[in-house]
């Protein structure tokens, strides 16, 4: 990589700032700087320390380095790795999206009345941008990937910087029961977000290795609850029983939430230093009467540079076969988040972000009865034209003979009730 002529390196590195600071810090995190992730030692000690790669079903195939320094990793064929070679590639030949005329992402003002008293029957989301949902079902208030700040960026006057504002003020929230993070990029784990909101949630979910993070940014030790993937904590369900009686939900005393932390082909790191030093996921919640999924980020399949999703079918790649799983396991889901932005160049962004296309693919896969789109019309991280992703969804459905609004993309602050059937 450094054999490129010095002037285009050097001018590749100029644009770094801004939108791709983001993604160049984690991206570029090489592996050979391997520090020991002490939240991670207790679960390590019932953790194999190196795993073979063909031991794909090993239950802990995800955790990988040696004593002091471990780490972890997507254990299937289905994903690659880019190194920072790739990344000056991709600055070098990508080409920076225009931003939308200003009124394309209208925010739509939040329903409060359905916020407050949402209805006892349905799944209700509201959407905040980005990864950033309100998701209230089964009597409990929850969370995803919080972001309200400016810029999802370690620095506040740099990086990417939201193009639309979020819907309303942290204050302006409900009671929140739970949180529930997917893993540590920043447009994903923003720490003034975190101490906005830190004493207005009761527990904090997150993927291996967070659990210090929270603690350094004031969240109490009791209200975080660090799991791997597929280990799961009880959410109680105290506050709506007269709800949940009300639509003759099962009262057998065990009324609670399963939070599952569940598998997704992604990364992680905050710095140039600690590339996957802490567990990304997605995560699965069985209520009494309803269930959710939050995909957090992912990747589907790794798609070889040239090759155009039309080619996909006959090339018949590897894909993701966590999803499959999880839909066997823990669905059918009543309602879906899951990202459909950030996928050009679709060779540099497949193995860690879906396209529209993948997104039906895991929806179909999950088995989603009902999916909303997220991880697009907020941050501009990839090429993509920005209002491409729920063009490209209703193509990809209309294509799988799927219903349009069996997966669609909410406008910012709207809020929508879903309703269906056992
Ligand atoms: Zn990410």
């Amino acid at each position: 990589m450094f054999s490129r002529p010095l002037g285009r390196i050097s001018s590749a590195f100029a644009t770094l700032n801004r939108p791709r600071l983001l993604l160049f810090t984690s991206l570029s995190g090489a592996s050979l700087f391997m520090f020991s992730c002490s939240s991670c030692r207790g679960s390590r000690a019932k953790a194999e320390p190196i795993m073979s790669d063909q031991d794909m079903n090993h239950p802990h195939a995800h955790h990988t380095g040696k004593t002091g320094a471990h780490r972890f990793r997507n254990p299937w064929l289905s994903a690659t790795s880019h190194g920072l070679g790739d990344v000056i590639k991709w600055q070098i030949h990508g080409t920076r999206p225009k931003l939308p005329e200003p009124g394309s992402l209208p925010v739509e003002e939040t329903d409060w009345k359905a916020v407050e008293q949402p209805p006892p029957d349905a799944v209700q989301v509201t959407w905040i941008g980005h990864a950033s949902f309100l998701v209230q079902f089964d009597g409990v208030n929850v969370l995803t990937d919080p972001i309200f700040s400016e810029r999802c960026s370690p620095v506040s006057f740099a990086g990417p910087k939201r193009i639309v504002p979020p819907p309303f003020p942290t204050d302006r929230l409900p009671r929140v029961d739970a949180v529930i993070i997917s893993h540590n990029h920043y447009d994903h784990l923003d720490v003034g977000t975190v101490k906005a909101l830190r004493d207005k949630v009761g527990m904090w979910y997150v993927p291996l290795g967070i659990r210090s993070w929270l603690l350094d940014s004031g969240v109490k030790p009791e209200r975080v609850v660090e799991l791997d993937w597929w280990q799961e904590h009880a959410l109680p369900v105290e506050t709506r029983q007269q709800q949940q009686q009300q639509v003759g939900a099962k009262q057998d005393g065990n009324n609670s939430v399963r939070v599952v932390c569940t598998p997704c082909q992604h990364f992680s790191g905050r710095s140039l230093f600690d590339r996957d030093a802490t567990l990304w996921a997605s995560w699965s919640l069985v209520g009494p009467t309803k269930r959710f999924y939050f995909a957090g980020d992912t990747g589907y399949r790794s798609v070889p540079e040239g090759v155009e999703d039309s080619q996909l079918e006959a090339l018949n790649l590897p894909i993701c076969p966590v999803f499959k799983d999880i839909g066997e396991k823990l669905g059918p889901f009543d309602l879906a988040c899951i990202p459909i932005g950030a996928y050009i160049p679709r060779w540099f962004m497949s193995p860690v972000h879906c396209n529209p296309r993948d997104a039906v693919d895991l929806h179909v896969d999950i088995r989603s009865k009902q999916s909303v789109g997220m991880h697009w019309g907020t941050f501009v991280l990839s090429d993509e034209p920005v209002l491409e992703p729920p063009v490209q969804l209703a193509l990809e459905l209309q294509a799988k003979a799927l219903p349009l609004d069996q997966f669609v993309a909410l406008r910012h602050g709207q809020t929508r009730a879903y309703r269906s059937n056992p």
